[in-house]
């Protein structure tokens, strides 16, 4: 750990190579935080740290599959021994299946979901917990979708799109959003979801009415609460959303 590390800032933004992550990575970085790459494949995450890095920002790759737990054990250990500290999580890695009927949807395929949208989380989270505990007041996004609302879903006559394995996760991750956030109620940490809306990146087959820069908005403005912000919320671009 440097000297500068103590007055430095940094943020983990899982699945930032490309799409809403990296334009989260890049806001938080124009704030001034080191941002660190999380990414699954090298070549992909160097090349979205560089590009960052020249557009003058300190962005740096960091190994990240949120699938394998082994590979999530060292990238905690190598935040721990280079900054000793981590004072943003976000969990942004996500994946999608394709549109299909909820009962022709497989276990298998429900499972690959899960994976990295649920159980990946959770094991990005408890390895970096006790770094985010050492930062004194972290923050943990955890970038869900409208998609994930119980309250939409339940209304039977509204459209909803039939994605029985990422609707489903993303409900599940608000509800760990939730559980975190009591566990942690009386510290410093907040835990809190949020909804980008609808951004064309890779997951969402290009479709959708925002830029991918309103879309991180969201994010970063969770990231950086004050000390009075809220914790175990569920949130879009205008304030609090049903979950
Ligand atoms: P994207 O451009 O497809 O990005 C997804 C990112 O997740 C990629 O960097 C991908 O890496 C990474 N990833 C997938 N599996 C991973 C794993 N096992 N380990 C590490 N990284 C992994 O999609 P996006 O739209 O930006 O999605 C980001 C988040 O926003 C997701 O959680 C998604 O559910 C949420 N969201 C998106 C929208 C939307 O309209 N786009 C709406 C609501 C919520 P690779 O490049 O290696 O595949």
């Amino acid at each position: 750990m440097t000297s500068t590390a103590a007055t430095t800032r940094y943020a983990l933004i899982t699945g930032a190579n490309k799409g809403l992550g990296r334009e989260t990575a890049r806001q938080l970085g124009r704030l001034g935080m080191t941002v660190l790459i999380g990414a699954r494949d090298d070549e992909r995450g160097e090349r979205a740290a560089r590009e960052l890095r020249e557009d003058g920002l300190d962005a740096r790759f960091l190994r990240l599959d949120v699938t394998d737990q082994a590979v999530v054990d060292r990238a905690a250990a190598d935040i721990r021994r280079e900054y000793g500290r981590l004072d943003v999580l976000i969990n942004n890695a996500g994946v999608v299946e394709a549109d299909q009927n909820p009962s022709e949807t497989t276990v298998e395929t429900t499972e690959r979901i899960y994976r990295t949208n649920v159980f990946g989380v959770i094991a990005v989270t408890h390895a970096v917990l006790p770094l985010l505990r050492a930062a004194g007041a972290g923050r943990v996004v955890n970038v869900s979708s409208r998609l994930g609302s119980l309250h939409k879903a339940a209304d039977l006559a509204a459209p909803h799109r039939a994605l029985l394995a990422y609707n489903s996760s993303k409900a599940a991750l608000n509800s760990l959003t939730l559980h975190y956030a009591r566990e942690f109620a009386d510290t410093p940490l907040k835990f809190n979801s949020v909804t980008p809306g609808a951004v064309p990146t890779d997951l969402s087959c290009h479709q959708g009415n925002r830029t991918v820069e309103e879309g991180a908005r969201v994010v970063v403005r969770l990231a950086t609460l004050a000390a009075d912000g809220p914790t175990g919320g569920f949130f879009d671009d205008h304030g609090p959303v049903a979950w």
